[in-house]
């Protein structure tokens, strides 16, 4: 089903930029996704095809509970900024309300209804209808999931990223409900004018114009995926999404199972590392880790 809403190219910067401003990040768990080790680690081999199934179809006794955040991102003048909307609140209640009952079908959820970002967002001074720019890592469910919770918000997203994910369905990580509401939607074009090379990156766009809150392009776990680098106080945060699972991703240890397209998603890994070397006091946050999300601290400034 064709999506209704019609997104317009984002005008950068946008409003709310400081010289020099350094802005506050908190990471925040909305809730939880079970899924196969595989699903992060893909077995290799002759008999990798065999194993997958075997851990599809297994009692998941040894499946995995990924964290699955968003980050909340103040400006000292552009304000509460999001990054991903996480879950939406009645996933506490019922997946398929919110994911359909394809979702339901495949997904197993946990979350408590207190992890919403309506309750989330309050507990640190900031309420829903503050939030005034979301920025979209990419269009998956459990990213999109409470989009409609930012009505008043401009959502800024990759053009490859709406194109693929109003097309793609749930087969491919996407559910247009979530995502299809006739609210500000922004597209970032990384091959137009104001992209600009960044400490490793090949693409980036400064959203506000002051540095502080940097989108840069790491296709291929979508084909619009983009990632976002943070300046604190005291150095920078990169909220990867998707971009790798988990540290041992980043490292190269592991290999997720599913992705639009690899060779894009090794040379973002590529410019990850790059990156890394040339900015090693940053801090670097995979999407769905669960050994490195409970060791985050509340917030980072
Ligand atoms: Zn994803």
């Amino acid at each position: 089903m064709p999506v209704g809403t019609v997104p317009k190219p984002a005008v950068l910067p946008l409003r709310g930029g400081l010289l020099d401003a350094a802005v506050r990040v908190h990471p925040i768990l909305t809730g939880e996704i079970h899924a196969p080790p595989a699903h992060t680690d893909r077995p290799s081999g002759r008999l990798a095809g065999a194993r997958v199934a075997a851990q599809l179809l297994s009692s998941r006794g040894n499946w995995n509970w990924l964290p699955v955040p968003a980050f909340l991102v103040e400006h000292p003048q552009a304000g509460a900024v999001l990054i991903d909307t996480g879950f939406h609140p009645t996933c506490a209640i019922d997946a398929g309300a919110n994911l359909g009952r394809a979702g339901r079908l495949l997904y197993q959820l946990r979350m408590e209804p207190e992890q919403a970002l309506r309750t989330q967002l309050p507990a640190r001074g900031v309420e829903l209808r503050d939030v005034r720019l979301v920025v979209m890592t990419h269009l998956h469910f459990d990213h999109a999931s409470a989009v409609s919770e930012f009505p008043g918000a401009t959502f800024v997203v990759d053009r490859h990223e709406w194109a693929a994910a109003s097309n793609g369905g749930l087969r491919r990580g996407y559910h247009a409900q979530q995502f299809d509401h006739a609210f500000d939607w922004r597209t970032l074009d990384f091959e137009g004018e104001n992209v600009r090379s960044f400490s490793g990156f090949a693409r980036s766009l400064d959203l506000l114009g002051d540095g502080s809150v940097r989108v840069v392009s790491t296709r291929g776990h979508t084909v619009g995926h983009q990632s976002v680098i943070l300046r604190t106080r005291h150095g920078e945060v990169l909220v990867l999404g998707d971009a790798a699972y988990t540290q041992a991703e980043l490292g190269g240890r592991a290999r997720p199972l599913v992705v639009q397209d690899e060779h894009l998603r090794r040379r973002s890994l590529q410019e990850i590392a790059r990156y890394r070397a040339q900015t090693p006091d940053a801090l670097v946050i995979p999407s769905h880790d669960g050994e490195l999300f409970p060791q985050l601290s509340g917030f980072y400034e």
